[in-house]
């Protein structure tokens, strides 16, 4: 059995996209390092599931449902989350979804537009309302969750990859503005993690699978579990000098 130290013994987590995959595992990953969560996500069900998971490992867990596009939502959501926990110390803005490969010019811009609006504009309009209260608190952490695709191109991505690419960008700006603030603000980029999104970006097909596992050159899909482990570390005073950094946790895929 995995032993865990206590990191965030006494903090409050805000995690997007926390009702599976990898937000689920971080927002896991936070509560065995002793943190309170709030499990956000678009998936009632789903959002219930996470926290009670947490909640068997004897921390509070707050499940809200929320959209990280609509800014009032998310606003609400912050507020809620300080009502039951008290303030924020970290937020792990994770939400995202994928992008059937595309053509650039076959891409719609009704497809362009969704892609970058959850992607992209879901990350600021949660950094936008969650630094506010991070100031209050003296400071905190925030990492964003890019992809492999922010950092390298692929073929067929041109949507999800711009929005990657800005997550990455917004990150290293709003880092620099908060890093005197006692905030660190950081993006991870995962590699091909073994999640609901992966299954229908392959159809969870063995052949799907086999296509994807083949850019790997570690020859697996990651656990996601190995991407809350990243995220944990630069939310944690382990990472105290980490400003901005974009953090590849892919296999090898994009070397
Ligand atoms: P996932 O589909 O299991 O998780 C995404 C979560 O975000 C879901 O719970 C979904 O309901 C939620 N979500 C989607 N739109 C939302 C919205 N508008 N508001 C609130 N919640 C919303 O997939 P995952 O692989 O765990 O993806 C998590 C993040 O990791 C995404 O940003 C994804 O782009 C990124 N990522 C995944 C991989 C991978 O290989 N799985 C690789 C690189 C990056």
């Amino acid at each position: 059995m995995d032993t865990f130290s206590n990191r965030f013994e006494g903090k409050v987590a805000f995690v997007t996209g926390a009702g599976s995959g990898i937000g689920r595992a971080t927002a896991l990953r936070f509560a065995q390092e002793g943190a309170d969560v709030a499990v956000v996500g678009l998936v009632d069900g789903d959002n219930a599931e996470t926290a009670r998971q947490i909640q068997a490992l004897g921390r509070r867990a707050l499940p809200i449902v929320c959209d990280v596009t609509d800014s009032d939502a998310v606003a609400a959501a912050l507020a809620a989350t300080v009502d039951a926990f008290g303030g924020l110390d970290i937020a792990f803005n994770n939400a995202g979804i994928e992008q059937r490969p595309t053509p650039l010019a076959e891409i719609s811009e009704d497809l362009w537009a969704k892609a970058i609006y959850v992607n992209l504009r879901g990350v600021f309009v949660c950094m936008r309302h969650q630094i506010p209260l991070l100031l209050q608190r003296g400071g905190g952490a925030i990492v964003n969750t890019a992809s492999g695709a922010g950092v390298k191109g692929f073929a067929g991505g041109g949507a999800y990859g711009a929005a990657k690419h800005g997550v990455i960008g917004l990150t290293r700006c709003a880092a620099l503005d908060y890093a005197a603030s006692n905030i660190r603000i950081n993006s991870i980029c995962p590699g091909i993690i073994d999640t609901e999104m992966m299954d229908r970006f392959t159809g969870d097909s063995e052949s799907g699978r086999a296509t994807v596992i083949a850019q790997e050159p570690v020859g697996r899909m990651g656990r996601p579990e190995e991407i809350a482990a990243a995220v944990a570390f630069l939310c944690s005073a382990d990472a105290a000098f980490a400003i901005g950094h974009a953090l590849v946790i892919d296999g090898g895929q994009t070397i």
